[in-house]
C-alpha cells in the first residue's frame, strides 16, 4: 500500500492549492480527482471569477483577502502568468442594506481604495447600468477578476512542480481511520495517509459522514448574454456588478434578491449574468444542466431593469455548483471527532481565496497556527 503524509480528495480549487503549498513545504502528497481539472462539473469553470477585499460578507474575512491577494499576484510573477486583472467592482443596494453595510465596513477596516456613489453618479460614469434613485453603490476601484481555468492549471503545475504526486479520473469512493493513520480507497486501489484532506466540492455531502448533512449542494444557473457591442461591457470598461435588491425592486423569495454580472472577456465574448441566492437544492452527481425558459425569463426581467441594453439579446446557459452551508460561512477546518482529517467547503464565494485558503490548510494539517482566526469556520460550530 502507498503512503503518504497527506492525501487529497479533490484537485478544484482548494485541492490544487492545498496540494501546491503542502508540496512546496516538503511534505509528500498526493492528490486525487474523479475528473481532470479544469473542467465543468464542479464549482470552477465558467471564464471568469470576482475578486474584491472589501468583503461585504464581513470584516472577518478581510485579513484573508488581502492576502490572498498578495498570494495570487505572488503566483503570477513565480509562472509568468496572467491570473488577476483589475476592473472594478461595484456593489449595489439599499443605502442602510447588509451589502453595502458590510462592503463600507470592510473597505475601511482594510484600507482599502473604494468610493461610496449615489444611483445617479453609477448611471452618469456606466450608462449600461441602471440603477433606481431607491439605491446607492460602493465601488472597490482596484477589484477584479480571476480567470480560473488558468488559475487551476497553474496551481496543478505548480504542485507537480514541488513534488506532489497528481491523479486523475480516480475517485475517492470512501475513507477509514486505521490507528493514528487514514486510509482512502479509490476506484483504483486503497492508500494511506497520515491525513486526508476532502476537497471534494459539492461532492464533499458523500464524504463527510454525517456532517455532510450540514452541507447543500445548490445549482446555480449562469447566464451568458451577447452585448449588441463589447466595447461598452469589456474589461476596464464594465466593472463587476452585485446587486442586492429589496423586494420593491425586484420579485424574490427572500427579503434581498442577490444578482450579479461580469464583464465580457476576449473577442466574442458574452456578458456573464447569474443569481447569487434563491437556487435549488440538487444532488451534485447529477444536476439538472437544462436551464428553464422560466430561468431565462427571471435574468431577462432583471437584466430589463437594471442592464437595459442586454435585455434582449442571445442568451445561451451552463450550470454551475454551489456548496452552500447553513450561515454561508466557509466550513474549514477538522472534522470533529478527528485530527487528521480536513475539509473546506466554501458555500458559494471562495474561488478568491484558494491560495490563503491552501496556506490556512496546510498550517492546520500540520498542526501548527494558521496565520488567521478560522475557528469561525470551525466545522464543529453549532450553526
Ligand atoms: C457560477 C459560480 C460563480 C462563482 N463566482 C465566484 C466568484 O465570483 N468569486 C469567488 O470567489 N467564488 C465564486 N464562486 C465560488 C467558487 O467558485 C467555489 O467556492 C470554489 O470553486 C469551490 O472550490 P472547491 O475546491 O470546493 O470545489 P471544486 O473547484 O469544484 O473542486 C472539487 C473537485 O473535487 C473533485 N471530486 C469530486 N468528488 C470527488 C471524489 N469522490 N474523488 C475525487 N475527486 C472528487 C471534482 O472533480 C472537483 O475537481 C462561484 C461559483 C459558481 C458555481
Amino acid at each position: 500500500m502507498n503512503a503518504y503524509d497527506v492525501i487529497i480528495a479533490g484537485l478544484g480549487t482548494v485541492g490544487s492549492a492545498t496540494a501546491m503549498e503542502l508540496a512546496r513545504r516538503g511534505h509528500s502528497v498526493i492528490g486525487l480527482d474523479a475528473f481532470r481539472p479544469p473542467h465543468n462539473r464542479g464549482s470552477h469553470h465558467g471564464q471568469s471569477r470576482s475578486i474584491r477585499r472589501a468583503y461585504l460578507e464581513g470584516t472577518g474575512y478581510v485579513p484573508m483577502a488581502l492576502r490572498a491577494w498578495e498570494l495570487w499576484r505572488r503566483l503570477e510573477r513565480d509562472t509568468g502568468t496572467s491570473l488577476l486583472v483589475s476592473t472594478g467592482n461595484l456593489t449595489i443596494g439599499l443605502p442602510d442594506g447588509p451589502a453595502l453595510k458590510g462592503f463600507l465596513g470592510s473597505a475601511r477596516t482594510g484600507n482599502i481604495p473604494h468610493h461610496a456613489l449615489t444611483a445617479a453618479e453609477v448611471r452618469k460614469r456606466w450608462p449600461q447600468l441602471a440603477p433606481s434613485d431607491a439605491l446607492a453603490a460602493g465601488l472597490e476601484v482596484e477589484a477584479g477578476l480571476l480567470f480560473p481555468e488558468l488559475s487551476i492549471t497553474t496551481l496543478l503545475n505548480e504542485s507537480e512542480r514541488a513534488g506532489a504526486v497528481l491523479r486523475f479520473d480516480e475517485r475517492v469512493e470512501h475513507w477509514s481511520k486505521h490507528g493514528d493513520r487514514i486510509r482512502v480507497h479509490t476506484t483504483r486501489e486503497t492508500l494511506e495517509g497520515g491525513s486526508l484532506l476532502l476537497a471534494a466540492g459539492a461532492r464533499n455531502k458523500s464524504l463527510l459522514g454525517i456532517l455532510g448533512d450540514r452541507l447543500s449542494p445548490k445549482r446555480v444557473p449562469v447566464h451568458w448574454v451577447a452585448p449588441p457591442s463589447e466595447k461598452a461591457f469589456e474589461l476596464g470598461n464594465f466593472p463587476v456588478n452585485f446587486w442586492q435588491l429589496p423586494a420593491f425592486e425586484i420579485e424574490s423569495n427572500t427579503q434581498y434578491a442577490e444578482l450579479y454580472s461580469l464583464p465580457v472577456i476576449g473577442s466574442g465574448g458574452c456578458v456573464k449574468v447569474a443569481a447569487h441566492n434563491n437556487l435549488s437544492d440538487c444532488d451534485p452527481e447529477a444536476p439538472v444542466r437544462f436551464v428553464t425558459p422560466e430561468e431565462v425569463a427571471d435574468i431577462r426581467s432583471f437584466l430589463g431593469n437594471f442592464i437595459p441594453t442586454l435585455a434582449n439579446c442571445t442568451i445561451d446557459s451552463d450550470v454551475c455548483l454551489y456548496t452552500q452551508t447553513p450561515d454561508g460561512e466557509f466550513l474549514l477546518g477538522a472534522l470533529p471527532g478527528y485530527d487528521n482529517v480536513f475539509t473546506a467547503a466554501l458555500a458559494g464565494h471562495g474561488f478568491k481565496f484558494a491560495p490563503v485558503l491552501g496556506e490556512v490548510l496546510a498550517d492546520l494539517i500540520a498542526g501548527t497556527e494558521p496565520a488567521f482566526d478560522v475557528s469561525r469556520f470551525s466545522p464543529a460550530r453549532t450553526v
